[in-house]
């Protein structure tokens, strides 16, 4: 029987002790009523709530979870580099070795660079632009998330106009906007951020138009400018490579990850030998960046990338889990929209206007040992089996059919409801 007596207690003392309760993506106050805020174990395809509810995670700590969580070979090279060295004085030569796994693997690279988080990595990008030819302007679509620094949190406090006076936002897709956006910063375009594919919160995702990324291409030549793709989300879920080798385009920097080091904390920046010069000019680190015992499980993840067929069953699950969902609507009377790549699922309902069947669905799920998002999209792994998708149907088709009866008195959620309105 689902229960979140620990959980609530435990939200009661982080109220008091942590700003919000809770802050960031992981802050369940955006997720529908009950969902759990703490966890106390992960392994596999599951995860476990502080109450001992168990759940098939559909989300995989928001991407890193590639290869499963605790993935044993990922975790001896944890355990043998941490009996080495970790964070020191200076790098292992393991930052050697990742680098040129990185280069080897991923087409445009001739460099890498590792830092902690995505936004690490994203920042490094601006940066390495903007030094690129000493110049200002950058391209981001709208509404695409790069990582919680100034120049792109989605929320305002704290940030203000001049963290973005140099950002020029065009929409995803759109070729004629792309164009229009660069004509705007002329002879000072400095970069042209690209999102692998569209995957904006509470919208349906769309894959990049072969010809809108070539144009991407072609502007940053032309511009002198530089072309980047964030990778940090979609990276190793679509190809063994940069995200927009599948539509032939390479970029000049690719931003990478949570997969990484499947789960341990690593990101990565790979250019080409263009954005060299420039990325050897930017004084940026970290204390952590160089630590070894990530790189050593960045090193084991690229392996296992590179030597099993991770992707392809990670995919083949995904378009399962697809499938079922989408009988299961039709059964029950639902429209579903599942847009975007099988290996990042996005399901959103039709006529869901607030997201009332959504959030009521994935609440329904949820207590039947389901952890899935009504807003964002989710993330599939290497360890999911056929069982996992099994067991998964079982609690959706019931959560279909619970929502089917209460569909009436179902409420949207009092939280989104405000952030809509802001
Ligand atoms: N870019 C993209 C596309 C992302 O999805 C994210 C994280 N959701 C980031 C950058 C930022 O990564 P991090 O949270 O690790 O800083």
């Amino acid at each position: 029987m689902w229960r979140n007596t620990k959980d609530r207690e435990l939200r009661d003392r982080a109220a008091e002790v942590i700003p919000g309760g809770m802050y960031g993506h992981q802050s369940t106050a955006m997720m529908p009523e009950g969902f759990p805020q703490f966890f106390t174990g992960a392994k596999g395809t599951r995860i476990t709530d502080a109450d001992g509810n168990e759940y098939i995670d559909y989300m995989c700590a928001y991407g890193p979870n590639l290869l499963g969580y605790q993935q044993p070979d990922v975790m001896r090279a944890v355990a043998e580099q941490q009996g080495r060295i970790d964070a020191s004085t200076g790098p292992s030569p393991l930052i050697v070795d990742l680098a040129e796994a990185m280069v080897g693997m991923i087409s445009h690279a001739d460099w890498a660079m590792f830092c902690k988080n995505g936004a690490d990595a994203t920042m490094m990008a601006l940066m390495i632009a903007r030094a690129y030819r000493d110049k200002r302007k950058v391209l981001v679509a709208r509404n695409a998330y790069h990582g919680s620094m100034p120049w792109n949190t989605p929320r305002p406090a704290g940030v203000v106009a001049e963290d973005r006076a140099h950002l020029i936002y065009f929409d995803y897709n759109d070729t004629q906007s792309l164009a229009d956006a660069a004509k705007q910063a002329g002879d000072d375009l400095a970069g042209i951020f690209a999102a692998p594919f569209r995957h904006d919160t509470f919208a349906d995702q769309s894959l990049p138009d072969a010809e809108y990324a070539r144009t991407a291409r072609r502007i940053a030549d032309e511009y002198d400018a530089l072309l980047i793709v964030d990778d940090v989300r979609a990276g190793l879920r679509l190809c063994r490579d940069c995200s927009w080798e599948t539509v032939g385009v390479r970029p000049d920097l690719s931003a990478w990850g949570k997969v990484l080091g499947n789960g341990q904390p690593i990101s990565a920046l790979v250019g080409n030998n263009r954005a060299r010069a420039a990325a050897s000019r930017i004084f940026v680190t970290g204390s952590f960046w160089f630590a070894a015992v990530p790189m050593a499980a960045a090193i084991e993840t690229l392996r296992i990338v590179r030597e099993s067929d991770y992707l392809e069953r990670l995919t083949a699950i995904g378009e399962q889990f697809r499938a079922g969902l989408a009988a299961q609507a039709v059964e029950f009377g639902f429209g579903l929209r599942q847009t975007g790549p099988a290996a990042t699922p996005m399901v959103l309902f039709e006529d869901d206007p607030d997201f009332r069947l959504g959030y009521g669905f994935c609440r329904e799920a949820m207590t039947r040992g389901v952890y899935m998002s009504p807003y964002h999209n989710m993330f599939m792994n290497a360890a999911m089996t056929e069982t996992d998708v099994a067991q998964t149907l079982e609690a959706t088709g019931a959560a279909f059919e619970a929502i089917k009866k209460s569909r009436a008195s179902l409420k949207p959620s009092p939280v989104l409801a405000a952030l809509m309105e802001a």
